[in-house]
């Protein structure tokens, strides 16, 4: 298995592909910074560990994510691009906020999807997949993990 795979780096604006309209923002990491995942991961979605630099209140928190690997029409579906969706509150917005992640493990690939409600509800799933895989034992020391600062 590639995991864990750490990855890091200030948070992109995205392309507006509806992240907060559908309640799940998703902040993006720089092309370069996902480099090494698209090298052994295929393009779907994920689970792990993040952490938000510089917020108030967050020093050293670290939260359940969910990250979706995909081809970002940007580029003509020739690039990869990370998206993170945080399971956390968040105040304010955290653009160019230093983010690191830690991927732990892969849920599914990625679907085309013919409504948005069986988009939402898939998130969902995702992110209760994210929960119960983390809460196994051994995936709790991740969150104390060196990579992140603590
Ligand atoms: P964009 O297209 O710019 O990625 P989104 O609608 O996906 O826009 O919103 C993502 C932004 O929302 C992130 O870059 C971050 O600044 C902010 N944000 C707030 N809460 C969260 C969260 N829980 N997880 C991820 N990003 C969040
Ligand atoms: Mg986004």
């Amino acid at each position: 298995s590639p995991f864990p795979i750490f990855l890091a780096g200030a948070v992109q604006k995205g392309f507006g592909r509806g992240g907060k309209d559908l309640g799940v923002p998703t902040a993006n990491l720089p092309d370069e910074s996902i480099t090494p995942m698209t090298h052994v991961c295929q393009p779907g979605v994920y689970f792990g560990y993040a952490q938000v630099a510089g917020l108030p209140g967050e020093e050293a928190k670290v939260h359940p994510m969910v990250m979706s690997l995909g081809w970002n029409p940007f580029y003509k579906n020739e690039r990869l691009t990370a998206e993170i969706h945080i399971m956390s509150d968040f105040k304010a917005d955290f653009y160019q906020h230093d983010m690191k992640t830690l991927v732990l493990g892969y849920i599914r690939p990625e679907l085309d999807y013919i409504s948005r409600e069986a988009l939402i509800e898939d998130i969902q799933t995702d992110k209760r997949v994210a929960l119960n895989s983390l809460a196994r034992p051994g995936y709790e020391k991740f969150a104390e993990d060196a990579h992140f600062d603590l």
